[in-house]
């Protein structure tokens, strides 16, 4: 059996990050391994009245520095192996920002777009049942990822109505506002992903004016970096969903694709057209001719066989494990910088994590509030990196990751009264 290709490509971070760091042997192998692994059957009474049994998932990798954090993914692609992969990156992305949480990931292996919102109510508080023991905001504290969104939030709060109001809102964020959601929580990894790119220019002295960037994946990371890099002033000339995508050399109207896509049943980019405007495949958005790639789709579509054709100069890793490892170590020769994942991608949970604080103290931050502690907190992640790379002579993801490796084994090995190398 082959082994989940996003789970091999962390694995072989961690162990570069690990040898380089000269992590004691017996800290890697712990850290190396999930904490907690939870496998439920979660039966729903479909709209037939068949009886469909799911397979969910919940990872809970490390709480050395706080919480479980991380989000439930909908999926017919999810497994073990995948939510293993990603429950690791949630634990060095909260390191890497330093903030008091560890990692964490869940998932349900189905396929939303066929299923009734009734059938994805069953599912989801089944779901949430099978993991009353190990949810809590001082246990895990769950968040949505790919066809999550605060409706389901809302259904996992709901469920757990009984633990109190307060203590049931702060076990989930990305909730809606009426629910104690934070302001600002909706836009915040697109936000993150922003701020990654304009930080990482002005290091390089490019003017974002002007300056093309394509776009994969036009959800709640995709859709909300398009906006912000538009709004920056840069040409976003390229953007794609699960349905294909378009393109437009002087750059595309953004709020107005985005709008599309928000407009009633569709949820997609499909049938878009504008004057000047061409159709151009999945595939194709990666290899344009632009200055900065966001793949902020899925995991993996950067691999051994396109990282070549590449032409970005900069990659901002909206989602989470884009590049595989091999295809890294291609783009790295290539002098592409790429900004990882558990760092692009970290503004989401990192206003999760003003969520969850506001929650417990029963306030609510001003927006402006919540992007200026947001913008702090991304842009010490991008100056620690950036400085770490430089000094240590890797890329940024290596010294992402060993960074964040390192806070986490420091950690541990004060409670056990170890040195950590
Ligand atoms: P989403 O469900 O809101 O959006 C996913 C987007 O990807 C949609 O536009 C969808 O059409 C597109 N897509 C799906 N399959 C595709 C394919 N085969 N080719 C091209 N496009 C495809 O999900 P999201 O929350 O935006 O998550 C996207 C990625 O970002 C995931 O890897 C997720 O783990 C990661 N991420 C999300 C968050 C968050 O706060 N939502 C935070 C950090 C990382």
């Amino acid at each position: 059996m082959h082994a989940n290709p996003l789970l091999e490509s962390v694995n072989k971070t961690y162990e570069e990050a690990v040898t380089k760091l000269g992590l004691r042997e017996d800290l890697k192998k712990m850290l190396s391994h999930a904490e907690r692994e939870i496998l439920v059957s979660v039966p729903v009474v479909m709209d037939d009245g068949t009886v469909k049994t799911f397979a969910g998932y919940r990872v809970q990798h490390s709480s050395a520095r706080g919480p479980y954090k991380g989000g439930i993914r909908y999926d017919t692609n999810v497994d073990l192996d995948e939510v293993r992969a990603l429950a690791a990156l949630m634990t060095w992305k909260c390191a890497l920002l330093d903030i008091p949480l560890g990692g964490g990931k869940g998932g349900i292996a189905c396929d939303r777009r066929t299923m009734s919102m009734r059938e994805l109510e069953a599912l989801t508080r089944g779901y949430a049942r099978a993991m009353e023991p190990v949810f809590g905001p001082q246990i895990d504290v769950p968040a949505p990822d790919m066809n999550t969104d605060e409706q389901v939030m809302s259904w996992i709060v709901d469920s757990r109505a009984h633990t109190g109001f307060m203590w049931a809102r702060a076990t989930v964020t990305g909730k809606p506002i009426s629910m104690g959601g934070s302001l600002g929580r909706r836009e915040a990894t697109g936000k993150g992903c922003a701020i990654s790119t304009l930080e990482l220019l002005k290091k390089i002295n490019v003017d974002p004016k002007g300056t093309t960037v394509a776009v994969q994946g036009c959800g709640k990371v995709g859709g909300w970096a398009a906006t912000f890099l538009h709004e920056a002033g840069m040409k976003v000339v390229a953007v794609s969903d699960v349905s294909g995508g378009v393109y437009h050399a002087d750059g595309l109207d953004i709020p107005e694709i985005m709008k599309y896509i928000a407009g009633p049943g569709k949820g997609l980019l499909k049938g878009y057209s504008a004057p000047g405007v061409k159709e151009i495949s999945n595939e194709d958005v990666l290899t344009l001719d632009v200055f900065v790639l966001v793949p902020a789709a899925i995991e993996g579509v950067i691999n051994e066989k396109n990282a070549r054709d590449i032409k970005a100069k900069l990659i901002i890793e909206g989602a989470n494990g884009p590049t595989t490892y091999e295809a890294d170590k291609i783009l790295e020769d290539m002098g592409v910088i790429v900004a990882p994942d558990i760092l692009a991608n970290a503004g989401g949970v990192c206003v999760s994590y003003f969520e969850w604080v506001q929650n417990l103290q029963g306030l609510q931050w001003p927006l402006q509030e919540v992007m200026d502690k947001l913008e702090t907190i991304m842009k010490k992640a991008i100056d620690d990196t950036w400085a770490f790379a430089h000094s240590n002579n890797c890329s940024m993801r290596l010294a992402a990751f060993m960074l964040s490796v390192k806070r986490v084994a420091d950690t541990v090995a004060s409670r056990l009264c170890l040195p950590s190398i």
